[in-house]
């Protein structure tokens, strides 16, 4: 396998940014208009190199005000048109990323570090999501109530108003369409920001849906910090819907942040998701997908098969064969189309994942594969680790329970269904899960018992737009996705007509 070579991936970022976004740098996007900040210095590098790329100013509370201002004023305009031309705007949204596809997924590649490969289709994906949600436009409607009186009682879905997104850097294409698409398509206009190591595509996002004929401001990008941008964005009083997509420990500060400023708030946090694997599973398909699970995205993803749970009676054989299948995955560039798994977003989460495996083995963790940048990629100053498995994880162990967030798997053996139940359950998070088994019976058994918003049997990974999706317990709250999406995106207002002659009045009037 080549070495990685030093990185063009500035320039190039610089010249698809001008193209697809009229600009070719990171600012803020307000009103369909490129807006500096004024804060601290972000600065931003190649995961494939470890180069810096760029470097921009946090935004700050100017930003902000004027963010919300122009959203509220698209939002009375967006709401103002009839269903079937905010319909008609999804669609041409949808035709734009279609049309973009193959340059959006290359920003996405070179400055979020994901491989090519995985991200070619997923640019069509944004653009179903769009066609998804125009669908839904002119079929969201209330009900009328049979009530015991007189009246006539109907519901309207109405908008929050101005809806403020938070986005992680893993995935920030999908996640803004997964976000952006159902809250635009409820009548709301939203307030993004994007993780300020990933900002790129979603401000190209942000451009095509004014560019499909929305009004401008409709989506307004914020280029910043957390702490900083992202908690001004929630605070502001123009706040109507706060929705987050990140880990639980923000995810806290975040929901402290809405309640006080009394909005409500949707969590979609991270996981610790079992693969639960019966000695009766098909082994040649479980161990590629107990793969694909965890291996997918550099384990970069919030629903990652992080760890393994295996009958004891195909434990030796399990752990063996994954393990030698596991040390040839090919790891490599984001361009590079022969690698199956790319580098780790940043530096800070490469340390993360680093220090979490030492902890394991440090707890009796026993190392089968990787563990360390694999071995070919020594030279490179790249955020790139091995695919890693580690066997005789116990509960009680920090890496049993909490996150890693990178291409890192445990493995526990059970002995019985009632124990692998209890181990898959054994976290304080709730994302998804899988069950590998012949016996039909069991497997439902299993997907009704595991407390997890996603579950698959005898598959891994895949979800859609038209599904439902969200966590239990600390893997948050509210669902993002699918006909749900469009009810946590909007609010019911009850109307009551008088329709009698003679209605039941307790005060009386006497006209003079
Ligand atoms: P993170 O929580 O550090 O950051 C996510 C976003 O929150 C970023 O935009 C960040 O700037 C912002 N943020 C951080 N602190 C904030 C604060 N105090 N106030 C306001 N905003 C703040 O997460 P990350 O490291 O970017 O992403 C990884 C995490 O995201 C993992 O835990 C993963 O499981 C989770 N995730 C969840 C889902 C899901 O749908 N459930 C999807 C993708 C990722």
């Amino acid at each position: 396998m080549p070495q990685i070579p030093p990185s063009n991936a500035a320039p190039r970022i610089a010249e698809l940014m001008r193209e697809l976004l009229g600009f070719p740098h990171v600012a803020s996007l307000v009103a369909g208009e490129a807006m500096a900040g004024d804060g601290a210095a972000i600065q931003l590098h190649d995961p494939a190199t470890g180069e810096k790329t760029e470097s921009y100013a946090d935004a700050g509370p100017a930003v902000i005000a004027a963010a919300h201002e122009a959203a509220a004023r698209a939002q009375a305009e967006w709401w103002g048109k009839t269903a079937s031309e905010r319909g008609r705007i999804l669609w041409n949204v949808a035709r734009l990323v279609r049309e973009k596809a193959p340059l959006l997924a290359e920003l996405e590649a070179l400055s979020a570090g994901r491989l090519i490969r995985d991200i070619a289709g997923e640019a069509v994906r944004i653009a179903e999501m769009f066609e998804y949600y125009a669908g839904w436009a002119d079929k969201l409607h209330g009900e009328v109530i049979p009530v015991p009186t007189s009246h006539l009682n109907y519901t309207r879905p109405e908008p929050y108003g101005t809806v403020v997104q938070i986005t992680p850097w893993n995935a920030p294409l999908f996640t803004c369409g997964w976000q952006v698409a159902p809250a635009i398509c409820a009548g709301n206009a939203v307030v993004i920001k994007p993780s300020e190591l990933s900002p790129h595509s979603t401000l190209v996002v942000a451009r095509l849906v004014e560019l499909a004929g929305a009004p401008k401001g409709l989506v307004n990008v914020i280029a910043g910090a957390g702490p900083t941008a992202g908690q001004g964005a929630i605070e502001h009083p123009g706040t109507r819907l706060v929705v987050f997509v990140g880990s639980a420990l923000a995810g806290a500060r975040i929901a402290g942040a809405a309640a006080r400023n009394l909005v409500p708030c949707i969590l979609e946090l991270g996981g610790k998701s079992a693969n639960i694997i019966f000695d009766d599973a098909d082994i040649h398909r479980a161990i590629p997908g107990a793969q694909a699970a965890i291996f997918g995205g550099a384990g970069q993803s919030c629903v990652a098969g992080s760890r393994i749970l295996v009958h004891r009676a195909i434990h030796e054989r399990f752990v063996d064969l994954y393990g030698r299948a596991t040390a040839t995955i090919p790891v490599g560039a984001p361009m590079d189309r022969a690698a199956l798994m790319g580098p780790i977003n940043n530096l800070r989460q490469y340390e993360k994942i680093q220090g979490m495996v030492r902890t394991a083995l440090e707890q009796g963790g026993r190392l089968v594969t990787g563990g360390a940048k694999p071995a070919h990629l020594a030279d490179s100053d790249g955020y790139f680790y091995a695919p890693t498995v580690i066997d005789g994880i116990r509960p009680g162990m920090e890496i049993a329970t909490e996150e890693v967030f990178g291409p890192v798997v445990g493995v526990t053996a059970f002995d019985s269904e009632e124990e692998a139940v209890a181990l898959a359950n054994a976290t304080p998070y709730g994302l998804a899960g899988a069950v590998w088994t012949q016996d039909v019976g069991r497997a439902h058994r299993v997907a009704a018992r595991v407390r997890a918003g996603t579950f698959w049997i005898n598959s891994y990974k895949t979800i859609n737009v038209m599904s439902p999706f969200g966590g239990f317990g600390k893997s948050g709250y509210g669902r993002s996705s699918g006909r749900e999406a469009l009810a946590a995106y909007s609010v019911t207002k009850s109307v009551w007509v008088e329709t009698s002659q003679t209605p039941t009045m307790t005060f009386s009037y006497s006209p003079e």
